[in-house]
């Protein structure tokens, strides 16, 4: 796809995002991998402004284009490509579910078989850095290797996947599935979790049978 297609493409998901509600504000963010680094939407800018002029292309080295500045999240955009050779393109969001389940800095765990949407048997939560930091870079690059959803304490989601419509899905079924706990939590029941086995089996189901998101 060229570049202009790509910007277009990370203009729509940003918009995409707004209308399922996941998005507070210009807090979301996307990238697609590109050449040898990564296109971003800019710093905030609101999305409705946004034309592919607005795009930012930033190189592995972290260099970006003159008279343009990046998503001020940019430094984990580039560390999940880095750490995923898989995957192609990055949401992130503080969509308000997993913000919430973030704040508890807790895991989302097997609550629901769909769990395995992550490539594994839960949703891990990575340790709280400032937004913008090396030290938040680097927690999410461990953490995305585990998993391709992933919470930042007290701030948001992650999804990153092998292009933007399947990262969409993946975010909006995260965004699901962090409701679903914390309506869970606000039981005060103790929450009946999937086995090991039982998680293997789908995480097996989702290898041969794949769930299928084509691109639009
Ligand atoms: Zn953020």
């Amino acid at each position: 796809m060229t570049r202009q297609a790509l910007s277009r493409k990370i203009i729509n998901t940003c918009l995409e995002m707004t209308r399922l509600g996941l998005n507070q504000g210009t807090a979301g963010n996307v990238s697609v991998r590109y050449k040898e680094g990564m296109l971003i939407t800019p710093t905030g800018m609101p999305y409705e402004l946004m034309t592919e002029e607005s795009i930012v292309y930033v190189d592995n080295n972290g260099v970006y284009e003159k008279g343009k500045l990046p998503s001020s999240e940019w430094l984990f955009h580039l560390a999940v490509y880095q750490a995923r050779l898989d995957c192609n393109a990055v949401i992130h969001n503080h969509a308000k579910h997993c913000a919430a389940v973030s704040i508890l800095e807790k895991d989302i765990p097997a609550i629901h078989y769909m769990i395995a949407v992550s490539g594994t048997d839960h949703i891990p939560c990575v340790p709280y850095a400032t937004f913008g930091t090396s030290q938040l870079a680097q927690y999410v690059k461990e953490g995305i290797k585990e998993s391709k959803a992933i919470l930042l304490s007290h701030h948001g989601l992650i999804a990153a996947e092998t292009n933007l419509d399947k990262a969409l899905w993946l975010a909006h079924e995260v965004e699901i599935l962090a409701e679903w706990y914390m309506k869970l939590l606000a039981t005060n029941q103790p929450i009946p979790l999937l086995s090991k086995a039982n998680m293997v089996a789908v995480l097996e189901k989702f290898k041969s049978y794949g769930l299928r998101i084509e691109e639009k």
